[in-house]
């Protein structure tokens, strides 16, 4: 059964009804710019073809009911009640079980929005996500954004996909207490085919670049390690007290006003792991940039070293990758990718290869016997090309 399917099935199950429309936003995976996006710096992610579907309709009472493929529970709530229930502090335990933060923190967010939120009608919402969780594909970007795409249209707000991706953040930082920055919101929202996203993530600008891929014969192949992350815990925060510390040491707003230039100065003015921290923000930074100018200049064969040199600064400086990660970029560099490295947050997830379409198999082969020899379980392979942003399917 297809996701789509599979959501208008469990809203059926639910509800003894059919949903009024079905929507679905994409997951992503980033091309380079690696907690860069908090740091208001840039980034270069793209929406790919796995989508999370929602298929919803009104309720005549006050209450929003959500439920997923991902768990047997129903989690109902009053609209009145979502004040009460978030925000929760930093670092809290949501009120409500933590999957459901993620579509009632929408719901939340999207109050502030409404003209008239006295009038609004309950909802139900049934979910099923194709992107797999927990990946380091933001699967989590994918529930938030088909979540508002739904409850904007049901509750007939206008939102625009910026203010949507907005919507997502705040729902991910305040309701799910997860520190994340406005990359994969905007990722999501903004996909379009055959292209990735530039993102100025200060000035929330951005640009679609074009990555010829196809053209030039390459292919983006997707490592999912299936180490399992979760963003609202640990290593992600600590990661993020890292940067702001090590802005505040520097005298900036952000690590973004560092340059390159400015490293050896820092490096006397703060301990080493903290230096280690900024460095990788400064140095990804500049390498977001350089990606993008040799896309324009040279086309897409010349930003592998740009993809590998990411993985190193992520492995040795920012210390986010996991085994399972570095096989998974040895491997693939030694069967003759172009480039690879870890995407998304890291401590598990997914790897990105960028490969020649005519040595796939020999990479994807190299990949699972250095996964075979090292002791861990296969993982799962596929190719991405960049894909549309939210749609109402149904
Ligand atoms: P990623 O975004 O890389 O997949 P995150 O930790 O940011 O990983 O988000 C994963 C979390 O999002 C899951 O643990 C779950 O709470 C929630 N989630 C994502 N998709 C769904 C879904 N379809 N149904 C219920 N919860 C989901
Ligand atoms: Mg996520």
């Amino acid at each position: 059964m297809t996701s789509q399917d599979a959501a208008r099935t469990l809203f059926h199950a639910v509800t003894g009804t059919s949903p009024a429309g079905i929507w679905s936003a994409p997951g992503r995976v980033n091309l380079i710019g690696e907690h860069t996006d908090y740091n208001e710096g840039f980034v270069l992610p793209f929406a790919i073809p796995q989508r999370t579907y929602a298929a919803a309709g009104p309720r005549a009472d006050r209450r929003i009911r959500v439920t997923s493929t991902f768990t047997a529970e129903a989690v109902e709530v009053a609209i009145d009640d979502l004040d009460r229930l978030f925000p929760t502090a930093s670092g809290a335990v949501p009120a409500v079980t933590e999957w459901a933060a993620y579509p009632l923190g929408v719901a939340w967010a999207l109050l502030a929005h409404a003209p008239d939120a006295g009038a609004l009608p309950g909802l139900d919402i049934a979910l099923s996500s194709g992107v797999p969780v927990g990946a380091g594909l933001s699967s989590s970007a994918a529930i938030e954004g088909a979540t508002a795409s739904a409850i904007n249209d049901l509750w007939s707000l206008g939102l625009d996909a910026v203010t949507l991706a907005q919507v997502g953040r705040r729902a991910e930082n305040e309701a799910v207490g997860a520190p994340t920055g406005i990359m994969d919101q905007m990722a999501s929202m903004l996909g379009q085919p055959d292209a990735a996203l530039f993102l100025d993530c200060r000035s929330l600008v951005s640009r679609p670049v074009p990555l010829g891929f196809t053209d030039s014969g390459l292919e983006l192949l997707v490592i999912d390690t299936r180490v399992m992350h979760a963003h609202s815990t640990g290593g992600y925060r600590e990661r993020r007290e890292s940067c702001e510390r090590g802005a505040a040491i520097l005298g900036v707003p952000a690590l973004r006003d560092v340059q390159v230039d400015d490293l050896d100065r820092a490096a006397g003015l703060m301990d080493d792991v903290t230096f280690r921290r900024v460095r990788h923000i400064v140095t990804e930074n500049q390498r977001v940039l350089d990606t993008v100018d040799a896309l324009a200049a040279r086309g897409p064969r010349a930003i592998g070293e740009l993809l590998t040199a990411s993985h190193a600064s992520m492995r040795d400086d920012f210390e986010i990758s996991a085994p399972e990660l570095d096989v998974a970029v040895d491997a693939a560099l030694s069967a003759g990718a172009l480039g690879a490295r870890m995407t998304g947050g890291g401590f598990g997830g997914s790897a990105i290869a960028l490969i020649d379409h005519d040595r796939s198999e020999q990479v994807a082969e190299s990949v699972r016997a250095a996964f075979a020899a090292s002791g861990f379980d296969a993982p799962h392979l596929f190719t991405v090309a960049p894909s549309a942003g939210p749609r109402r399917d149904a």
